[in-house]
């Protein structure tokens, strides 16, 4: 843990300004110096060990000591460290991992964007929905609809589209035209006495009352994550999505299908999308593509999309887009790379066979007087801590016990991402069935002595 007396330590205090951090905290307590990884666990400076419960960011399928992966990377940097993909140049591994990514995807997804974040990829996205949309002669087709609690990212325009307000606050967003649409979370946002489907019924019906309202010729497209994740893991009430696509498809809206942390396998199915049916006319992934070892993500798009788009940079001669590291070959290296392993190992089947051991282990929390809500499918999981079970209050102070039980969870060697209140997990997709049990046994003993501090800490 934290030893400011480190220099290493200390040197980050100095320098280092940390994203999604509270500054003037990290000024007194330090940074969590991690020094290496290993399958599923990471160590820190002083050589404790910490089994990464959410992957690092929601991402590192393959477990943090792939050797394959560091080869691929070496490989390419020896015959072809970098080149760009702007002006018709191109280069192998873009190549084979775009024709991998198209194989992979729906059947109506057949053009590959690149870029280096899903932040990139999303704001990517608004400016080709535009692009699009002007070609068209619908100028005034524009408008994103999006969700509360959505994560697209925190560029100007993903940020936009995010619907946190901690990424919005005094950072002047949203920033393009966008509406955000009620969370799909039965848990928190279901009236008392609705039953799930009323409450789909009602997202539903909130949906067409925007259109109506705006009018379908300023909505452009309708972004969402198949399954809400760092806004606190949300699986979506049943029939949302086929409703969703259905209403969509009814005012020429476009539907995205944000698989930056669904994709590859996580649900237990390749894509999100296909876990609750519905097809995307694009889609963004990026995190698992690479296990995160190098920065990449890729926007996928539809055949109408790609000729819609294609037609106009011949009209304007140009697609005036694009990243110095678009497509770059070691980052695509190691996505051909780490797909392959995906592949062979059946990583993706891995994840659908420990679903329901994960699955089963979170919800023998579920009479913990502290867990309102557990919740998650596939791989991905939530437990949501309230102050009053029967009434879903939540803690007086959002985010408090949240901390307090990352802490605790820090000392039991176990890393999970507290969300507020929420206790995400997301364990790397190569975890077997004893990993799981290990998680569990340490989130039992971090909610263990959650209660007591709470209790002694009075906090309500
Ligand atoms: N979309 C989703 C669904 C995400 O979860 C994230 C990151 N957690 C992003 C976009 C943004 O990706 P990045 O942090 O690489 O910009």
């Amino acid at each position: 843990m934290t030893n400011l007396s480190n220099s290493l330590a200390a040197a980050d205090v100095a320098n280092v300004m940390h994203p999604n951090t509270n500054m003037r905290q990290h000024e007194i307590t330090g940074p969590m110096v991690i020094a290496r990884g290993e399958g599923i666990r990471v160590y820190d400076e002083q050589g404790k060990e910490y089994i990464e419960g959410l992957a690092g960011l929601w991402s590192v399928a393959v477990g943090f000591s792939e050797k394959r992966l560091a080869d691929a990377a070496y490989k390419q940097m020896l015959k072809l460290p970098y080149y760009h993909t702007f002006t018709s140049k191109s280069h192998e591994p873009s190549i084979r991992l775009a024709e991998k990514l198209v194989e992979m995807t729906p059947e109506n997804l057949t053009r590959v964007f690149f870029t280096s974040s899903g932040s990139e990829a999303n704001d990517t996205i608004v400016k080709m929905v535009w692009f699009m949309n002007n070609a068209l002669g619908r100028p005034q087709k524009k408008t994103f609809l999006a969700r509360n609690k959505a994560y697209h990212g925190i560029t100007v325009a993903s940020g936009s589209l995010t619907g946190l307000p901690v990424n919005h606050r005094d950072f002047d967003l949203p920033a393009i035209p966008v509406r955000h649409l009620t969370c799909p979370h039965f848990y928190r946002f279901g009236l008392e006495g609705e039953t799930e489907e009323a409450f789909t019924a009602r997202l539903l019906a909130e949906l067409e009352e925007v259109i109506a309202h705006e009018g379908a010729e300023t909505i452009a497209a309708f972004i969402g994550e198949p399954l809400m994740s760092a806004g606190g893991v949300m699986p979506p009430p049943v029939g949302y999505w086929e409703g969703v696509e259905k209403i969509c498809r009814k005012n020429d809206i476009l539907l995205i299908s944000d698989e930056v942390i669904c994709g590859f396998g996580r649900l237990g199915t390749p894509f999100g999308c296909q876990k609750y049916g519905f097809t995307p006319d694009i889609m963004t992934v990026s995190k698992q593509i690479t296990s995160s070892y190098m920065p990449l993500a890729a926007v996928i798009v539809s055949d109408p999309v790609y000729q819609a788009i294609a037609d106009h940079s011949s009209v304007l001669g140009n697609f005036g887009h694009g990243f110095t590291a678009s497509g770059h070959p070691v980052a695509t290296a190691v996505g051909l790379e780490n797909l392959a392993i995906i592949e062979e190992r059946d990583l993706m089947g891995n994840a659908a066979r420990m679903e329901p051991i994960f699955q089963a282990g979170l919800r023998a929390f579920a009479d913990h007087p502290l867990v309102g809500e557990v919740r998650g499918t596939g791989l991905i999981g939530a437990l949501e801590l309230v102050a009053h079970k029967p009434t879903r209050r939540p803690f007086q102070k959002v985010g408090r016990v949240g901390a307090l039980a990352a802490k605790i969870g820090h000392e039991e060697g176990l890393i999970f991402r507290a969300i507020g209140d929420q206790l995400a997990l997301c364990p790397p997709m190569i975890v077997t069935e004893e990993d799981i049990r290990e998680i569990m046994v340490r989130m039992d003993r971090t909610l263990a002595r959650l209660t007591d501090a709470v209790a002694q800490e009075g906090l309500e």
